[in-house]
């Protein structure tokens, strides 16, 4: 039996998350992460690359990139929280996603997308994960206080993700 199914979500990626079919405990393999495999070059040299839109890259190595922008990549759905309940792991060529903390039947699982950032474009990921630690937006986590700190000093200003 499959640990996760497709269902829709709150969290908004294309409408649709997965879901565990079952209790699981903490370190428990849930997907692979499939995609094709490019080389570094060719992310530095297509447009389809361009970090302006979601893509869904892993650099492998120095020299390999995993794309899993794929219909097939069932684990592409997963979301991104602030306070995920999986993670990425990978090894070689190879990325899967495994439970981070024991995850309850009908949870949806929620992974971390670690998004760096350079200047506002991060401002093109919002985040509504709900979290209580959510910064309002896609963003590797020791970016993260750089952004709260931006928002406390602009703390009139009402953030995407606090209207719920
Ligand atoms: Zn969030």
């Amino acid at each position: 039996m499959k640990l996760y199914r497709i269902k829709k979500s709150n969290i908004d990626n294309k409408g649709r998350g997965l879901y565990a079919t079952k209790n699981i405990k903490e370190g428990t393999k849930i997907i692979d992460y499939v995609g094709k495999i490019i080389t570094n070059r060719q992310v530095d040299e297509s447009d389809k690359y361009d970090n302006k839109k979601p893509i869904y890259l892993f650099t492998l190595n120095k020299k390999y990139t995993l794309d899993g922008d794929f219909s097939w990549n069932t684990a592409g759905l997963i979301n991104h929280s602030c306070d995920p309940n999986s993670q990425y792991d990978g090894k070689g060529l190879k990325i899967w996603v495994t439970a981070i903390k024991d995850i309850n039947q009908g949870e949806e699982f929620t992974c971390d997308y670690g998004f760096s950032f350079e200047k506002d474009d991060y401002k093109q990921f919002p985040c509504k994960c709900g979290a209580k630690n959510c910064c309002g937006y896609i963003v590797r986590e020791e970016s993260r206080w750089r952004l709260n700190k931006k928002f406390a000093m602009s703390n009139k200003k009402k953030l995407i993700n606090n209207s719920r």
